[in-house]
């Protein structure tokens, strides 16, 4: 039986409209069978500044946290939330107050009280996406069951707050009670980014960390496809955002992705592919933007799968705060050419490192890291596709 596994970020779900758009791709793709969200658009470096007010004493953090907390209670009552769900919203609320009062008594912001503070933005989201996806199968005559998991009863981890590990075995066993992979008529929604330590503090994995709550479902539960729907149509040749023309990726290798995402590419978690590369289960990166073009044989976006006979190639361009990186499968093959071809474009290099997947320059500390993506990219005529070097 084929059991996928759904993750849409903050982007995907930012709105009750947003919201339906997933819910139509879960709806048209069969076999999706945990739903993980992320918080709606920009509501983690709300909670953040939130928390952060809240260590002086003041309205500011409260009027901060009533106006996220607002938002979601109008996007529950347009999603149609019961009663009974309403209710637990509210007691969201209430727990962000306390919070709030937590911090401001402690004064000072440790990761185990800022788990629980994220934690509110995921919860939130977890609960109006589920009836926006109950409703959705439901207009589609479809006759599904969609349950909420509770991410920090299945997703142990250690105590490191603000960046947990997972507690693999406590996981699968949590998740073997809780998720009915035979009923093909059940769908689960369930919080990206948090879990929960064995005696329920709550944690998070890290900014950015629900790729990753995805990833460890997927491995959980043994998925044939992880997806991770955000707003661009795939893995490109460079950030499309930084506005020159880039090429989408079909394909890449476990190692590119991961070494791209090390590299700085944000558009994956880095931990992401652990959970899933040593299963071999690939995983889908696509855009929840127009479900039209993301549904069917002839969707867009890449595919991260272990490729037979992959030539050694330089696929894209990242950069983090001290480099720049290189990725490409068996890339260091490629570093002569490589090498020559930069040395002619102008920009200072102070050193070149390479590993089988990945090349990293250090440029001069003058030089601008987006402008030197561009000219190595353009330079290398990567926006044609994969340099390999003829
Ligand atoms: P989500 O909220 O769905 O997790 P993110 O903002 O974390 O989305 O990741 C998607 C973003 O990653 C894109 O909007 C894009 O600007 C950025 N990004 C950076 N590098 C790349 C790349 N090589 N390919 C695709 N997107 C990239
Ligand atoms: N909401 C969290 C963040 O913004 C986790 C995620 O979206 O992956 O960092
Ligand atoms: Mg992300």
């Amino acid at each position: 039986m084929k059991h996928i596994v759904s993750k849409f970020g903050g982007t995907s779900v930012a709105d009750i409209p947003a919201m339906k758009r997933c819910a139509e791709i879960i709806v048209s793709t069969p076999g999706v069978k945990i739903v993980v969200v992320s918080a709606t658009a920009k509501t983690t470096n709300g909670l953040e500044e939130f928390a952060s007010k809240s260590l002086n004493a003041g309205d500011e953090a409260l009027n901060l946290w009533e106006s996220i907390f607002s938002r979601h209670y109008e996007m529950a009552k347009e999603a149609g939330l019961s009663q009974d769900s309403l209710i637990v919203m509210k007691e969201l609320f209430s727990e962000g107050e306390s919070l709030s009062l937590r911090i401001n008594t402690a004064g000072q912001l440790s990761g185990e009280l800022m788990d629980p503070v994220y934690s509110l933005g995921e919860r939130m989201s977890a609960l109006i996406f589920r009836a926006v996806l109950e409703n959705t199968f439901r207009s589609n005559g479809q006759n599904k069951k969609v349950s909420y998991l509770n991410s920090r009863e299945v997703m142990w981890t250690d105590e490191s707050f603000l960046c947990a590990n997972p507690l693999k075995d406590s996981i699968y066993q949590a998740l073997s009670r809780q998720v009915n992979l035979e009923d093909e008529t059940q769908v689960y929604v369930a919080e990206g980014f948090i879990g929960s330590t064995l005696d329920g503090r709550t944690t998070t994995f890290g900014r950015e960390g629900s790729d990753f709550s995805a990833a460890l479902y997927a491995e959980a539960i043994r998925a044939s496809e992880l997806q991770i729907w955000t707003d661009v149509p795939g893995i490109a040749s460079a950030d499309p955002r930084l506005g020159f023309p880039i090429c989408w990726i079909p394909f890449l290798t476990f190692d590119e992705a991961e070494s791209l995402a090390l590299a700085g590419a944000k558009v994956l978690f880095p931990k992401t592919l652990s959970p899933v590369r040593s299963l071999s289960i690939p995983v889908f990166v696509g855009s929840s933007l127009d479900p039209k073009r993301s549904i069917g044989r002839e969707r867009l976006g890449s595919y991260i799968t272990h490729l037979e006979d992959c030539p050694s190639r330089l696929i894209a361009i990242a950069s983090d705060r001290n480099a720049i990186g290189l990725i490409g499968h068996n890339i260091a093959l490629l570093r002569d050419q490589i090498e020559a071809r930069i040395s002619k474009l102008d920009f200072e290099v102070r050193g070149v490192e390479a590993q089988s997947n990945s090349i990293r320059i250090v440029t001069g500390l003058s030089c601008d890291q987006n402008e030197v993506i561009r000219k190595i990219h353009d330079g290398l005529e990567l926006d044609k596709g994969p340099f390999s070097g003829i």
